[in-house]
This record gives structure tokens, C-alpha cells and sequence, in this order.
């Protein structure tokens, strides 16, 4: 067999899946991530459809046959800069951020006691906090702590040097850029929410109790801020009552054009478990279209057969805050004709996906900023939701497709 080099430039599950499927059959794999670790937004949900398994169902097994595979090469912290050459011999250039936490971190928490900086914790979007040492999240591959460098004082500080007993953290390391010879590259580079705070009459940012849908991944995580439970930002109350707000700047020409396909499931999946952990509460989903794609049309049955989710076709046009807390969310039924004002306890918006392909000559995008692969050469592919806003069982069909493009090449 004529054996290929292949890089893999993003590690959430599209990029793990094209790195081993390839690695398996015998190929050279180098996998890049830019955070301290793998998995990527799938590791940030709560449970996933269509099994509504927790994410770790699926990743650990990847990332164990990662770690068994001698092929698959993993830079953590590493960004890929540039790509010279032309279809099947590629050199690419890659960017290491300083590793200032070694492999000799065991985890112990010792650095985070006396770590007097605190940060935004971008795992839980947001929600909570961290000290600028911390372990990403508590299943986190590698496992080990990583160190934010925006905000850490390092060398004036060195308090988490003097507390590690494992002489683990380093401060000493700079910037690594390399080059590797590759066959062809595969981009899984993934998604980024949009931006909720640009739908400005949705109020996300100004009011505390409107979250967005990533966020509830959070919330109803068994890891997450309140391990599970679902309490509202302002007073960690559980609220009565939730309204959820598709296309939350989907499908709209002033925002995004286009449809992000997994919004109505992720709030259906959202709806029900709320309606599962609060018996009591009421769920209103404020909709354009129902879509639910794929194997889950079950979940819109379950949704239509519980009293305690009312389904409104409607655009929401305002949300006031009271000052308790509640939000007054008002639309026009338009399948009654009548203007409709809900008093919820916390709104969660359904924001879209936007792609996060790297800006780089060879790097084609369409309208939308997904990858063109009409426009770009055979060398260069792109997997999961580089192309498309996807759910993961598609991604995984697209990043195994990937491989063997890869291959070919
Ligand atoms: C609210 C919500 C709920 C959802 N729930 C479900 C569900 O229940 N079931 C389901 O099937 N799907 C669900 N999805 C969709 C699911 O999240 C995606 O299908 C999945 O994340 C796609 O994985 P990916 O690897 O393509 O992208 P990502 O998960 O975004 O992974 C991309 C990886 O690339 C890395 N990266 C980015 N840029 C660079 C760079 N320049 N260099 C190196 N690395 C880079 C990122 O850090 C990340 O690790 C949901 C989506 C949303 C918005």
C-alpha cells in the first residue's frame, strides 16, 4: 500500500473521525487542535440525539482508538498557519501555543487554589468561572490543566509554579512553529454560535435570564454549572416556565440566511427534559417551521403529546424584563391571527451555527462562509460542518467520506 500523510485540522468529533478512520487503514494522521483539548462542541452538550446518550458515549471510545493508534500524531494548542504546494505534496505550517502545564500535571488541583485569577469559563459558555490555571472539563483529553494565557500573570505571579509538587507547569515555553510534508489536508475546523447579541430585540447580553441554546446544553449537562439542574442566571431560581425562540437570527437575511438545521431538535431535546426534571413547568416554543430531520421524528411526536409544551408559530418580536426577573416575550400567532404575550421565567434562544473555516489562500468559501469544495482544488477537502450546519450523525458519514477522499487525494 502506498502510504499517505494526512493532516486533520480541527479535532471535534468530524476531525477525530476522519483522523482514525484514515489512521486504521494504515495512514500517517497529524491532528491538529487549537484548544488545550479534543472533542469539540459535541463535548459541550448535554445529551445528544437521536439516542440522547451524554456525549462521552461516543467520545471516549474515539479518543481511545486515537490513543492506541501509533499513526495518529495529536498537537494540542495548534493552529495550522499556512498551506504551500500543490495537490499531494503539501507543506503546511503549524503554530504551537506555549504548553506551560508538561505532561507531568497529575490533576491534583493544587496550581487552581492559589491561582488569584479568574476568568469567563468558555466551556460552560460563559455561566460559570474558572481560575486562569484550570482543567478544561473533568472528562477532558488530554486530562491534564491548561493555562489562559490573555489573562495570566505568569512569571509575576509563578504562585501555581511554587504550589506544584510535580514540577508541571513551565513558563519558560515559547511559541513552536513547524512544517510537515503532507499529502492532503481535511479541515473539520466546525462551528461557532452565533452571535446572539447582534439580534438586538431578543435582549441577549441586557437580560440575565436569556440564555442562548448552547448555554442550556449547559445547564442540563450532569457536568455542567448546576449539575444538571436547570436554574435561571439571576437568582439560581428554577424557573416556572421557559420560552424557547427559534431561528434566533437563522433564516434571515439581516443575520443568517440560512437554516442551521439542528436548532428544532436541540430545543425539542431541550423542551422535554426540562418538562422531565420540572413536572410542573411549562414550555413554549416559539417556531418559523418545525424541522426535525433524520431519525427524529419521534421527538416533534413526544413534544405535540405533552400538554405542557405549547407550540406557537410565530416570530418573537419583543421580550421586556420584569423586575423579578420574568420576561414578557410577545409574537403573532400567525395560525390565530391573535398577538400572543408570555410570562416565562427564562428565555433560550435558538441561535445557528456559523462556520469557522481558517482564512487561508487555498481555502475556498461560499456566500455563507462554508467551504466551496466546487472551488477548491483535489488535495484540499473539508469535513462536517465546515460544509454545512450538520448534526453528528452526518458529520461522521461526511468525515469518514473524508477519509477516503484524503486518501485519494
Ligand atoms: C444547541 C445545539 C445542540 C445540538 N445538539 C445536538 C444533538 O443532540 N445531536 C446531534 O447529533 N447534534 C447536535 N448538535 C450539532 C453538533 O454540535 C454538531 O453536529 C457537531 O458539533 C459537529 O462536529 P464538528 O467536528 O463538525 O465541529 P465542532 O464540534 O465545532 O469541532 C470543530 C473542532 O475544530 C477546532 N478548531 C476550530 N478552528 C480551528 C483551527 N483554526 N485550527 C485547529 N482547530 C480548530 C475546534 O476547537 C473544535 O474542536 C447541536 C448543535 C447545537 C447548536
Amino acid at each position: 500500500m502506498d502510504k499517505k500523510t494526512i493532516l486533520v485540522v480541527g479535532a471535534g468529533i468530524s476531525g477525530i473521525t476522519t483522523a482514525i478512520e484514515a489512521a486504521e487503514v494504515g495512514h500517517e494522521v497529524v491532528l491538529v487542535e487549537r484548544l488545550p483539548y479534543l472533542g469539540g462542541r459535541v463535548a459541550q452538550l448535554g445529551r445528544y440525539f437521536p439516542k440522547l446518550c451524554p456525549p462521552y458515549c461516543g467520545l471516549e471510545i474515539n479518543f481511545r482508538r486515537i490513543k492506541n493508534n501509533p499513526r495518529v500524531q495529536v498537537h494540542t494548542s495548534t493552529e495550522l498557519v499556512s498551506i504551500r504546494g500543490d495537490r499531494g505534496a503539501y507543506t503546511v505550517e503549524l503554530l504551537q501555543k506555549p504548553q506551560y502545564v508538561n505532561d507531568r500535571c497529575t490533576a491534583c488541583g493544587a496550581c487552581v487554589e492559589v491561582c488569584p485569577v479568574t476568568r469567563d469559563d468558555d466551556f460552560n459558555y460563559g455561566l460559570t468561572t474558572t481560575k486562569a490555571i484550570y482543567l478544561p472539563h473533568e472528562m477532558a483529553y488530554p486530562y491534564r490543566y491548561a493555562i489562559d494565557t490573555s489573562v495570566c500573570m505568569k512569571l509575576e505571579c509563578k504562585k501555581c509554579v511554587d504550589a506544584c509538587a510535580y514540577r508541571a507547569i513551565d513558563f519558560s515555553r515559547q511559541d513552536q512553529r513547524f512544517e510537515v510534508k503532507v499529502h492532503s489536508v481535511v479541515l473539520a475546523t466546525g462551528w461557532t454560535p452565533y452571535d446572539a447579541t447582534k439580534i438586538e430585540n431578543l435582549r441577549y447580553g441586557s437580560y440575565r435570564n436569556v440564555i442562548t441554546n448552547v448555554q442550556m446544553e449547559r445547564l442540563l449537562a450532569a457536568n455542567g454549572p448546576h449539575q444538571g439542574l436547570i436554574l435561571r442566571p439571576s437568582d439560581a431560581k428554577a424557573p416556572e416556565s421557559i420560552a424557547f425562540v427559534q431561528c434566533a437570527g437563522s433564516r434571515d437575511d439581516n443575520h443568517l440566511p440560512y437554516c442551521s438545521t439542528v436548532c428544532c431538535l436541540a430545543s425539542m431535546k431541550h423542551a422535554l427534559e426540562y418538562r422531565e426534571r420540572n413536572p410542573q413547568g411549562k414550555a413554549f416554543i416559539f417556531y418559523i417551521d418545525l424541522r426535525a430531520m433524520g431519525r427524529n421524528e419521534d421527538v416533534l411526536s413526544r413534544v405535540k403529546a405533552d400538554e405542557n409544551i405549547v407550540l406557537i408559530k410565530g416570530k418573537v418580536a419583543r421580550i421586556d424584563e420584569e423586575p423579578c426577573g420574568s420576561l414578557v416575550v410577545e409574537a403573532e400567532d400567525i395560525l390565530s391571527g391573535l398577538k400572543r404575550k408570555e410570562k416565562v421565567g427564562m428565555v433560550v434562544l435558538a441561535t445557528g451555527m456559523t462556520p469557522n473555516l481558517p482564512a487561508l489562500d487555498k481555502v475556498v468559501v461560499d456566500e455563507f462562509g462554508f467551504f466551496n469544495a466546487e472551488a477548491v482544488e483535489e488535495g484540499i477537502f473539508a469535513a462536517g460542518c465546515d460544509k454545512a450546519p450538520l448534526d453528528v450523525s452526518s458529520a461522521l458519514k461526511d468525515a469518514t467520506g473524508m477519509a477516503l477522499k484524503a486518501i485519494q487525494g
